[in-house]
This record gives structure tokens, C-alpha cells and sequence, in this order.
């Protein structure tokens, strides 16, 4: 695996009672898997020489994160060496560009979208939102205030995670920020969502895929932060049809492996898809002890080619709340309570170091109230970063 976060510490973890031998290339011997795997080298993943020296040996190729240049998956490809999920595959989850017009190829609902240009190209397309492409009223910048479409979603196509890359604009004046890192720039209408939801599945080079229930994933301040294993109240036909786009874009777009399919869920009643990863992902930690076969075991499964196991639940429900770096260095602490506490409760801790803000962990509980699931995730993730005390 390449990449050396918790994804692929998790991973390494689903495969040990398998007997797989897991090698990982790691940016350090501090990274969250380099902690664990004993076969790990240190090097950089955009380093062609790097990468082949590092699959040598290898019977499959996967990933933590989607970050390896795709020529340099070509590379590997024309090497001989499988990569899963492959390069025309993976593209569609390294560019939000690539991944937009796929997406409208195959018919997959999206927010409205287009790359633009330069700062005046986002005024145009706000006025193509507003309807009707109407002269917009441009140079009287008006001290900031909003012009026609406004607000406006724009992200670099590449390089952003976890809302970085990703600007709410609201006056034309902001417009100027997202071009700064000369990376092409999408602009899309800011959708008026009642919830995000996500569509995970697993898909094999067999074409076998299985689909988990579609969640809720909350977030805060752009990183996601609570995720509820079935999403509450969802309606059972819309439910499927997110089920059935996920399926299709892993069929369509060739993925093996995980895939999960970030949606928004419009206050009119339709699902829209956001962002796709391919890969293990945060919106389903939850089925490490929720599901029969979490996404881990499964994703490993898939890479090898071997049959895939059970999504389905194991608990009406099941809670995931991760757990940021608080003011607490020493988190391990509060585990005495935690598990006191909660003896449904599972913690997964990622031996990082504790900074504010950064994803060190995260808990998952279960059980048949969901006001008391969500209590007892929310409490746990709460007393391990220190902002909930008693
Ligand atoms: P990242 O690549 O950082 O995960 P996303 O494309 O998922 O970026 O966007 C991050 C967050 O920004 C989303 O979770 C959502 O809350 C918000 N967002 C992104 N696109 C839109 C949009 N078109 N309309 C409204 N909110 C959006």
C-alpha cells in the first residue's frame, strides 16, 4: 500500500488474519502505518524510481490516498505490476474535473458545474446560475456585496482534502483567491443541502460488488465528524437509488476496491454526488464494528481479487465519531472512563501525534436507540479529546 496513514494502518490491520504480507510506503517511519508494518520503506511517492523499486516484488499495488501522479500508475501498469484501483479509474478521483464531466457522461446527477477561467468567468457562470445568463453588474464592486448567483462553490481540481481546496465565495472580490495556485478551478452552484450522505461500495476485478447502507456524515468546519450506519430517516427509495448510483459509477468508471461516493441530499428530495474516493474512507469507519465485513476487509478482499464478504449491519445502529487532537497530549488517559463507561464502546487510536484539530482517532458504538448511540459516540470522542470532562 502506498501511503502511510491510518487508512493503511487500518488496512494492514483487516489483512493480518488473512496471512497477507503487507508492505507500505511510507513518507516516514513516524506516519500512522510505518508505526506498525514491519515491511516498510521510506521514500516519496512521486518518485517514479521510487514507486518501481517499491512494487518490485509486489503482486498488487493500492493506496491510501490519491495523491500518486497518475503517469506514474501508468508507469507502473506498463511494468506489469497491478494497480488497484487502476489509473483510469483513479483519475476520476484525483481531478474533480475529470470526475464532473464522467459523471455527466453517464447521466449521474451533480450540482451544476463548470471549469472556469479567471475571477470575470466566475461572474459569468453565477449569472448562468441565476438563470438566463443576464448582464451581471461588474466593476462596482459595490464594497463586497453579493452580485447575481452568487454564492459559489470553487475548488482547485486537484490537491484539496478535507475542505481545503474548497472556497464559498460570495462577491465576486473573493473570486480572486482560488487561482492563486495556478491550478485549474472549478466552479460549481453552492447546493442548498439538507444533509450529506455517502454511498459506499466495494467492487472486485471480477465485477462482484456489494453495497454498505447509506449513511450520514456530518461535518464541522470541513472535516467530518459524526457518522450514522443506516442515515436516519432516509426514504427507502432514494436510499436505493444512491445504492444504485454507487454500483453504477464503480461499474462505469472501472474501480476496484472501495469506493465511497460523498453525496448531498437536496431539500427537494434528490441525492447529488459531491466527491468520490477510491479508497478506504472516513464515512465508513463505522463498519469496522458495525458490518459483518468492514470496508477494510473488504477493500483487501477486493485488491486481491477474492470473494467479497457481508456489508449488511450488525446493530439497527451504529455510530461513528471521530476524535480530533484536543488540548490533552496524553489522550490514553481517558480510556479508564471511556470503556467504564460504554463496554459497547470500540476506540481506534492512529499513534499520531496529538496537534489541535488533526484526526488522531476515532469511536464507533452500537445498539438499537439512536439517541443513545449518538450520546454515548459523542460523549467517548468528547472525553478523549478533553472538551467533555465528566
Ligand atoms: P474535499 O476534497 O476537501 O473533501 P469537497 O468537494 O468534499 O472537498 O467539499 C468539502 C465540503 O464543502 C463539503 O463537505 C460540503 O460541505 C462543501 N461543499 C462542497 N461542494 C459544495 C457545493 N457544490 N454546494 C454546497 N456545499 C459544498
Amino acid at each position: 500500500m502506498v501511503g502511510g496513514g491510518q487508512l493503511a494502518r487500518m488496512t494492514h490491520e483487516a489483512g493480518i488474519p488473512l496471512g497477507i504480507r503487507f508492505k507500505l510506503l511510507s513518507d516516514t517511519p513516524q506516519d500512522s502505518a510505518a508505526q506498525v508494518v514491519s515491511d516498510v520503506v521510506i521514500g516519496d511517492y512521486r518518485d517514479l524510481d521510487t514507486l518501481r523499486d517499491f512494487a518490485r516484488g509486489c503482486d498488487v499495488i493500492t493506496f491510501d490516498h490519491e495523491h500518486v501522479p497518475t503517469e506514474h500508475l501508468r508507469a507502473l501498469e506498463a511494468d506489469g505490476i497491478p494497480v488497484r484501483p487502476g489509473p483510469e479509474a483513479l483519475v476520476h478521483a484525483q481531478d474533480k474535473g475529470v470526475m464532473r464531466a464522467k459523471l455527466d457522461a453517464i447521466g449521474v446527477p451533480c450540482p451544476r458545474h463548470r471549469i472556469v477561467a479567471d475571477p470575470e468567468d466566475v461572474v459569468r457562470f453565477a449569472a448562468e446560475l441565476r438563470g438566463g445568463g443576464h448582464e451581471v453588474p461588474s466593476g462596482k464592486g459595490g464594497g463586497g456585496r453579493r452580485a447575481g448567483g452568487f454564492p459559489v462553490v470553487l475548488k482547485t481540481v486537484r490537491g484539496g482534502y478535507d475542505g481545503k481546496g474548497v472556497w464559498v465565495v460570495e462577491t465576486p472580490e473573493e473570486a480572486a483567491e482560488p487561482f492563486r495556485a495556478g491550478v485549474p478551478v472549478l466552479a460549481e452552484e453552492k447546493v442548498d443541502y439538507v444533509r450529506e450522505l455517502a454511498a459506499c461500495v466495494v467492487r472486485s476485478p471480477h465485477g462482484q460488488a456489494v453495497a454498505y447502507p447509506v449513511v450520514e456524515s456530518r461535518q464541522v468546519n470541513g472535516v467530518c465528524d459524526t457518522v450514522i450506519a443506516p442515515a436516519p430517516g432516509l426514504d427507502e427509495a432514494l436510499a436505493l437509488q444512491a445504492e444504485e448510483m454507487a454500483l453504477r459509477i464503480a461499474k462505469e468508471l472501472g474501480v476496484v476496491g472501495h469506493l465511497a461516493v460523498e453525496l448531498f441530499q437536496t431539500r427537494d428530495g434528490r441525492v447529488l454526488v459531491n466527491e468520490l474516493a477510491m479508497r478506504p474512507h472516513n464515512s465508513g469507519h463505522w463498519t469496522q464494528d458495525g458490518a459483518i465485513t468492514s470496508q477494510f476487509a473488504n477493500h483487501v478482499r477486493a485488491v486481491l481479487d477474492l470473494p467479497l464478504g457481508d456489508p449488511r449491519p450488525r446493530a439497527p445502529w451504529t455510530v461513528m465519531v471521530n476524535v480530533l487532537g484536543g488540548d490533552y497530549p496524553d489522550m490514553y488517559s481517558a480510556y479508564l472512563h471511556c470503556m467504564a463507561r460504554d463496554p459497547k464502546l470500540k476506540i481506534h487510536m492512529y499513534g499520531k501525534d496529538v496537534k489541535p484539530g488533526r484526526k488522531v482517532g476515532h469511536v464507533n458504538t452500537y445498539g438499537d436507540d439512536l439517541d443513545d448511540v449518538l450520546e454515548r459516540a459523542r460523549h467517548a470522542a468528547g472525553y478523549l479529546r478533553g472538551t467533555i470532562t465528566e
